[in-house]
This record gives structure tokens, sequence and C-alpha cells, in this order.
């Protein structure tokens, strides 16, 4: 069977059909950074930029099909994973990621929308953490997916984020986190990258008074972008924060 040799990413996620988040975003921003997409659609939904109104999950076995026919059409060099839904998804996801282990996943942990509609159900937390988190290279939870995840009130500082997030990386068994500063306050947006053996490293924009949905789509994607690029993390990370700055501020421009 052929096989495409360019470096792809393979995206498991929702759909959007405004395209303000999920894959469509994802498939945007992969692309403009000059590596090709294949994906695997985990759920449909219907939303406008300010609701979400219909959810529907595809069957668990279907995820995991069409993740191994992207992984068997290509040269899958990065896995972006965005809205799970369930925990029956999780467990299909990780069997297939379980089967590439060389290849990186990065994991936006999607719990809600901006909106405040649940995207993934409350009971499947705890199997994304024990699951699948271990299989991935970086997770990028906001502070307040984070909070979730260790089971705390939202981090009011710096320092109270990072404790967290040490919690999270000996909890849920992965390599490294970034935690997203973008609901935080202040001048400065910093985002934290964590790992259990080193100190943490700060990566910093100034604070534009917008806000643009989708950007934790677009971040997470970006990284695995430039992974599949062949970047090394910490270079991936710096370039995808950049990324995101020059787009919100694109965004405000116009
Ligand atoms: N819908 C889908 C399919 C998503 O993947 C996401 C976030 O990743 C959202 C909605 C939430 O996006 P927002 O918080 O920008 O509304």
């Amino acid at each position: 069977m052929a096989l495409r040799r360019e470096p792809h990413v393979l995206v498991v996620g929702g759909s959007d059909p405004s395209g303000g988040a999920g894959i469509a975003r994802d498939i945007e921003t992969i692309s403009s950074i000059g590596a090709r997409t294949c994906i695997a659609v985990t759920a449909l939904t219907v939303q406008t930029h300010e609701a979400v109104m219909e959810i529907h999950h595809l069957q668990p076995r279907l995820v995991a099909d069409q993740m191994c026919a992207a992984l068997q059409a290509n040269e899958v060099a990065a896995v972006k994973i965005g809205m799970l839904a369930t925990a029956e998804i999780i467990v299909a996801v990780a069997a297939v990621l379980r089967e590439s282990p060389q290849v990186p996943a990065i994991l936006d942990p999607v719990l809600a929308s901006t909106s405040g509609r649940a995207l993934l159900e409350a009971d499947a937390i705890a199997i994304m953490k024990r699951d699948l988190m271990p299989l991935c290279r970086l997770v990028t939870p906001n502070l307040i997916e984070l909070a979730l995840l260790v089971g705390a009130e939202h981090a009011v500082d710096e320092d109270g984020a990072v404790r967290q997030g040490r919690k999270l990386l000996a909890a849920a068994e992965t390599h490294a986190l970034l935690i997203k500063g973008g609901h935080a306050s202040g001048p400065r947006s910093t985002d934290i990258l964590l790992r259990s053996d080193q100190e943490p490293i700060r990566f910093d924009t100034p604070r534009l008074a917008i806000s643009m949905r989708g950007t934790g789509c677009m971040l997470a994607s970006a990284i695995a972008a430039h992974l599949a690029n062949a970047s090394p993390l910490e270079d991936s990370v710096r370039k995808g924060k950049g990324f995101v700055f020059e787009k919100l501020k694109k965004n405000a421009a116009t």
C-alpha cells in the first residue's frame, strides 16, 4: 500500500461546524506551519461561536479504526488529541497509541467549551489520567483544567499552578505538562513547561486585550506540527506559543 512520506500530524478530536475550534482549527494551524494533517473524528458537535447545541459521540471502535487507517496511509510524525467525549473513546485511543510508542502525542485535555458545555463526561477524567496521560509526550491544561484534573481549587498564582502541575505529573505519570496561563490576569501571558526532573521553563508574551476561540486547539496543534517537523519539545513549545500570539495580534488588528 502507498505510504505518504511527508510528515503528518494525526489529529484526534471533535468537529466544530463554526470553525472556531476543533478539527477545522487544527488543520488550519498545522497546514500554515507546513505539515500535513490526517484525522480521526471522535464527536460531531453542533455549535456556533456562542453556544454548543448538540454533541454526538462516535463509537470507540470507529475512532480506533480511523486512527489505524490514518497511521497506515501516512508517515505520522506526531499525534494531536483534543475533544475525546467519553471514557470508552479514551480507552480506544490509548490502545492505538500503545501500538505506536515512537510517535509523540500531544494531549489538549479539553473538558468544556468556553460557553460552559461539558465536552468530556465527568467520569472520564480518571480514565484520561490513568490510561492516556502516561502515553503522551506533553499535556497542555489551562489553569481551570489543571485544577479539575487534580481535584483542587483554581491556582491563584504561578507557584500554586506549579505545585498542582507537579501533583498531576506524579499522579498521571505523564512526561511533561504545559500549564497555560491565558486565563490568569496581569500584563503578561505566561505558560509553564513542567517536567518532573527539571526546573520549570516559562514562555512569556504580552497579554493582548482580546479573546479568541480555539487558542488551546491552535497551541497544541502548532506544537505537534513543529514536533512533526523534527523540532525538539522546548523549541516546539516556544514556536507554538509565538504562532498563537501572532494569530491573536492579527485578530486584534482586524
Ligand atoms: N468544540 C470542539 C470540538 C473543541 O475541540 C473545543 C476545544 O478544543 C471546543 C469546542 C471548545 O472551544 P472553545 O473553548 O474555544 O469554545
